[in-house]
């Protein structure tokens, strides 16, 4: 079968604009808008980095620079996952970029959901201001009391009384539930008994952030930050009542779109980590070859050029397994995509890691400081090994994957 992972025409002049714009718009005013947080209250927006990020979003979005990440709708700008990597990839380079182009975590997988399974008074509520850049929001999968990364652990009770369910229990590490333009949860929830069919007890429920009985309680910290004003909140909620039309699909069926949204969403991630080592990389590069140390620059010391070239080398392996993965999903077949999303899931991190670590020694004491982006790169990458599932659960389905072969064999 042709496997086309490339770019039509058209499109590489839409990525070298997005290309031009995160080199010459985005990136230039990155430290400025990092150093206003804390200035006031973190969890809110200073007038100079709303100006920033609102004044970016808008020049995007006028240029047509907007919602790339809607690769099978009509509502899009018609781009295949393939197409979408590059795009992911560039926008990835810095942390603001995503959200410039309304292309950022969680929302791209929440609106998925929406667009795919939303009824109609959801996507006129929700989806709509979301494509617009206008409100954000958040996935609330996650527990403290459970082994997460097994979904069919979640507990959060879910309790049909009259029209309404009322909803009981905690979450935490919800990813931008900080954000005061955070409006809307998908939560997923436990809705049936023992009795029930383990991938049929829980259900998807859409919970406006102002319900009342939703409590913030305190922003989990990723190696000491606390990510402001995005953030990962732990919260909990005391008899949240929502209208039982707020289900995603129907009761019983929060498995079925947990698949389906946790797909492009990792994937998106994957993409992305990728333009994270693409630009650690450069830094590498260029740190390497101004700087002197023993009479040479850097690269010419120790093993600095089989560093450089290893790191070359991981980075064009993992983003030709992420194109893979991505046709997978182009294909339509989406159990057949998931061992290949696994593995890039796994492979991806690994590779921005190993990159930005090497980036890091490069820089001496002020790669682990603030003056350079590659610490921030750095722990936002490692949580990605956890995020949207961890390593050893996508190992797993790798393995079960290749393994499948052999004993369909024997049968
Ligand atoms: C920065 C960050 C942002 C996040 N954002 C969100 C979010 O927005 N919404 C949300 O719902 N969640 C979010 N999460 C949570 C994340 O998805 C979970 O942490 C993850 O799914 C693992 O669940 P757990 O923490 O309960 O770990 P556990 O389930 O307790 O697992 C712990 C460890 O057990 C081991 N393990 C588990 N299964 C296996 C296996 N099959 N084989 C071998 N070893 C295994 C692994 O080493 C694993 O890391 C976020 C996490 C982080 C760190």
């Amino acid at each position: 079968m042709e496997m086309n992972l490339g770019l039509r025409s058209e499109v590489q002049l839409l990525l070298d604009r997005v290309v031009a714009m995160v080199r010459d718009d985005i990136m230039p005013v990155e430290a400025e808008y990092h150093s206003e947080i804390g200035k006031g209250d973190r969890w809110a927006y200073t007038p100079r980095q709303a100006e920033i990020l609102e004044g970016l979003k808008a020049k995007a979005k006028a240029a047509g620079l907007w919602n790339f990440w809607l690769t099978d709708s009509d509502r899009g700008l018609g781009l295949s996952t393939v197409e979408y990597a590059y795009f992911a990839e560039a926008m990835g380079k810095t942390p603001l970029g995503p959200e410039v182009f309304n292309c950022g975590a969680p929302d791209t997988g929440n609106m998925e959901v929406f667009e795919r399974y939303g009824t109609d008074a959801m996507k006129e509520r929700w989806l709509k201001p979301l494509l617009a850049g206008e409100i954000r929001s958040a996935y609330l999968m996650t527990e403290p009391d459970v082994a997460s990364s097994d979904a069919t652990n979640v507990a959060m009770s879910c309790v049909r009384d009259g029209d309404d369910y009322v909803l009981n229990g905690e979450k935490w590490w919800i990813s931008g539930a900080g954000d005061p333009r955070c409006r809307v949860y998908i939560t997923m929830v436990r809705t049936g008994g023992d009795d029930t069919p383990k991938h049929q007890r829980h259900s998807m429920i859409v919970v406006p952030a102002e319900a009342s009985g939703i409590e913030v309680l305190r922003p989990m910290q990723v190696y000491g930050q606390d990510d402001a004003p995005h953030g990962h909140m732990h919260m909990r909620f005391t008899d949240v009542r929502v209208p039982a039309e707020n289900t995603l699909l129907g009761e019983g069926r929060g498995f079925e779109i947990a698949q389906g949204r946790l797909g492009p969403g990792r994937i998106h991630h994957c993409m992305r980590a990728i333009g994270q080592a693409e630009a650690a990389l450069e830094l590498m590069c260029r740190r390497s070859l101004q700087r002197e140390a023993f009479g040479k620059p850097l690269a010419q010391l120790g093993a600095n050029y089989d560093i450089i070239a290893e790191c070359r080398m991981e980075i064009e392996m993992a983003r030709l397994l992420c194109l893979k993965a991505a046709w997978y999903m182009d294909q339509g077949d989406a159990k057949a995509a998931a061992p290949w999303i696994s593995q890039i899931k796994v492979i991806a991190p690994r590779v921005a890691l190993k990159v930005i670590d090497e980036a890091v020694q490069m820089h001496g004491g002020e790669g682990i400081s603030q003056d350079t982006p590659l610490a921030r790169a750095w722990t936002h990458v490692r949580t990605l090994r956890m995020a949207d599932g961890p390593d050893a659960v996508h190992r797993r389905q790798v393995a079960r994957a290749e393994l499948k072969q052999y004993t369909q064999e024997k049968m």
